[in-house]
């Protein structure tokens, strides 16, 4: 057994002498040129937030593949059609995305940013799915699934509105698009990486792709994640609040959801989510702005 580099020690030898350590520069450079091209004209202010970024999808083929991944989620899925939950759900729904150009002015005012949405863009549509999982998601385009796991830990329509609003505003600011164009980018970054480190020994070359990729995954892909995180708990709250929801409930809430994840194996709803400490008190530093919003929304007064 042997490797190529120990079975032909001059020609691996000459190769990083010509190459500089074994690796082509020029195909780094390549990628790098494209990645600051592409970078510069794929770029956009995002609705909501004002924070630039990058998105290659159309805000209609983004929707259509929501649409296609919906059709199979409801394929797969036990709805639950009739009764009180997904009457609750739906009425939920229906008060958060009305409010929903009302919230972005409020930021755009707030943040000095342009209000962008394409809200004819999104079909809203919602479905109970009945599983234990402790899940809800919303797909681009405006697709809503609430899994009845998630229920009890919701206990209340506040909460509820809190989860929902969260799942709302991961569509309406198009994370799904801008975590695909994210992708693509690092793999083209990983295929030009093994490329330029082709003659590299084959356990070195291992080496370099698995920091590689351990790099992008922590420097890149988890920041990015727990920013939409952070952008998601802000408008959701501020959705649930004009939709004269209690926005502190949402507090309660993510700490019985960092409970829930806490005992065994991860949910797979808080893979991605920050820990619930840090979301909390991000959420209480929002909520004086929140129940501002809900106040001047014309909602009845809360109870002390
Ligand atoms: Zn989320």
């Amino acid at each position: 057994m042997g490797i190529p580099g120990d079975r032909f020690p001059g020609y691996g030898r000459q190769g990083m002498g010509r190459r500089q350590g074994g690796v082509r520069w020029w195909v780094l450079l390549v990628a790098a040129t494209y990645f600051g091209w592409y970078w510069l004209n794929h770029q956009q202010d995002a609705a909501f937030t004002g924070r630039t970024r990058l998105i290659d999808t159309s805000v209609e083929d983004e929707a259509r593949l929501g649409l296609q991944a919906w059709q199979q989620t409801l394929a797969e899925a036990d709805l639950v059609r009739d009764g009180p939950v997904p009457a609750q759900v739906r009425d939920i729904a229906r008060r958060l995305v009305e409010v929903g150009p009302g919230v972005e002015q409020h930021l755009a005012r707030a943040l000095g940013v342009p209000a962008t949405t394409r809200w004819d863009a999104f079909q809203w549509e919602v479905g109970v799915i009945d599983s234990p999982q402790v899940n809800a998601f919303c797909l681009p385009g405006g697709k809503i699934a609430v899994y009845t796991g998630i229920i009890p830990v919701a206990r209340n329509e506040h909460a509820l509105a809190a989860i929902m609003g969260h799942e709302i505003a991961h569509a309406l600011l198009r994370h799904g698009a801008e975590r695909m164009a994210q992708q693509k980018l690092v793999q083209i970054g990983q295929l030009a990486a093994s490329v330029s480190i082709g003659e590299m020994e084959p356990r070195q070359q291992q080496m370099v792709l698995a920091a590689l990729g351990a790099g992008a995954r922590y420097g890149l892909v988890l920041p990015f994640s727990r920013d939409h995180e952070s952008e998601a708990d802000r408008v959701g709250l501020l959705l649930a609040a004009a939709a004269c929801y209690d926005p502190r409930e949402a507090i309660g809430l993510w700490q019985r959801m960092g409970e829930a994840s806490g005992g065994g194996a991860p949910l797979e709803f808080m893979s991605t989510h920050p820990s619930s400490g840090t979301r909390i008190q991000r959420l209480e530093a929002w909520m004086p702005e929140a129940l501002v919003l809900r106040e001047s929304s014309g909602c009845p007064p809360l109870p002390r």
